[in-house]
């Protein structure tokens, strides 16, 4: 086959991996994302970066800046460390397991500078929401957008995160059995802060761990991240996580309840554990509050045989409790932007290449997947 074409849907950090890989080999191809440029919409905070390091270096191209150069502590003369402690008597968990999330062992990235560090040399299109797609008589596909437009190209796949428009096309109902149904919706919440430390505030935060630090027992399972640093170190932008079990998911009390009430029932939680640790709860401000948000998960499966293949979020979103979902996502595009490569260079069916990619790519997710799952299902009341 001469010259293939890959349509991508959503430029989020699987669809600009894949396009990354695909770029490095030299496949043809298109990525359309809705939000309207690479600053349109807040990215979220930080994402840890763990075993994908090596790979992600191996597709970037020469003039991408280096990770360090995003992670949230750029600037600062101490590399990263992190660390999971008991509520209740401050030790570590880790250091008791006998492991540790030192230096090296993981970057965090801010996640609005990793974007950029992922477009490096791509030129994407930006304002585009697909709404379907056709496979064509030839076995190729054509994307459709909601501004009436129209994209052709060979292979689709659907980068396009949680709610993904194209798995809604894709997937047929019956391939679910016995697995899970299609977006499962687990019995756990998580209520969300945002606060700016001063200096000494976040010397003592780096104190428990310089990127991020949890705790965990009696009830409470606290995160606590660093986002990023103002430009005279000054200030330190934190965010914090409170997960809890929530029986009654689908009617949540969080989705209706004030900010004030959300960060009143974080402290009346937080109230007996460690004072280090609700230190950041305490200096919370209410109208800092984010968006509280119950929690999902899906076990990813082969999609129906021909052109379409679904990766990331898209297959398989998993709980942040192991932090694996974006590093998931990243390894499915490195391994599927393989997989196209081979087929391109042997000049094989793109179509067996997805089905290979998918082989490799769910017994990985769907391990990851039910282990940050057992997470959520094991939190403390
Ligand atoms: C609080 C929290 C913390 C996390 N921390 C970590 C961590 O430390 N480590 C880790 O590995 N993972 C972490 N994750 C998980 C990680 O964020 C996701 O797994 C990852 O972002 C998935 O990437 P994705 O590209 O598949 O989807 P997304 O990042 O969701 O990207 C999807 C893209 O598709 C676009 N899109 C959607 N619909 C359309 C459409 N119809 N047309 C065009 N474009 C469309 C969206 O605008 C978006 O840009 C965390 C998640 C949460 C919620």
């Amino acid at each position: 086959m001469s010259s293939p074409k890959i349509i991508i849907i959503g430029g989020g950090l699987g669809g600009l991996t894949l396009a990354q890989s695909l770029r490095s080999q030299g496949i043809n191809f298109e990525l359309f994302e809705r939000d309207e440029g690479p600053q349109a919409r807040i990215q979220g905070w930080a994402v840890a970066l763990q075993w994908i390091i090596p790979h992600l270096r191996h597709i970037m191209p020469k003039e991408a800046p280096s990770l360090e150069s995003v992670s949230v502590s750029a600037g600062q003369s101490e590399p990263d460390t992190a660390d999971l402690f008991d509520a209740n008597t401050g030790e570590s968990i880790m250091a008791k397991k006998g492991q540790n999330w030192g230096p090296g062992t993981f970057i965090r990235v801010n996640r609005a500078k990793y974007r950029q560090y992922l477009l490096t040399g791509l030129d994407i299109r930006w304002g585009h929401r697909f709404t379907h797609y056709e496979v064509t008589e030839t076995g190729g596909v054509k994307a459709f957008f909601d501004d009436g437009s129209m994209a052709t190209g060979d292979i689709l796949v659907g980068a396009d995160g949680l709610r993904s428009r194209v798995r809604s096309t894709t997937v047929r109902e019956a391939l679910y059995q016995p697995n899970p149904p299609a977006l499962n919706t687990l019995p756990a919440g998580v209520i969300v802060g945002e606060v700016i430390l001063t200096r000494e505030q976040y010397k003592r935060q780096a104190k428990l761990g310089r990127a991020f630090h949890a705790c965990m027992g009696k009830g409470v399972f606290l995160f606590t991240g660093l986002t990023s640093y103002s430009s005279d170190m000054s200030e330190g932008n934190f965010y914090w996580l409170f997960y809890f079990p929530e029986d009654q998911p689908a009617e949540s009390w969080i989705k209706t309840a004030s900010k004030a009430e959300l960060l009143a029932f974080v402290k009346g939680k937080v109230q007996g554990i460690y004072p280090a640790f609700r230190e950041i709860v305490e200096l919370q401000k209410v109208e800092d509050m984010g968006e509280p948000f119950i929690m999902h998960d899906r076990v990813p499966e082969m999609c129906p045989a021909g052109p379409v293949t679904l990766i990331g979020d898209a297959t398989h979103p998993m709980t942040p409790l192991r932090g694996e979902g974006a590093n998931n996502a990243m390894r499915d595009s490195i391994e599927l932007g393989q997989k196209l490569g081979e087929a391109v260079e042997l000049d094989s069916s793109l179509a067996d290449a997805l089905r290979a990619f998918e082989a490799v790519m769910i017994p990985r997710a769907t391990q990851s997947v039910l282990l940050s799952r057992q997470v959520a299902l094991t939190m403390e009341r």
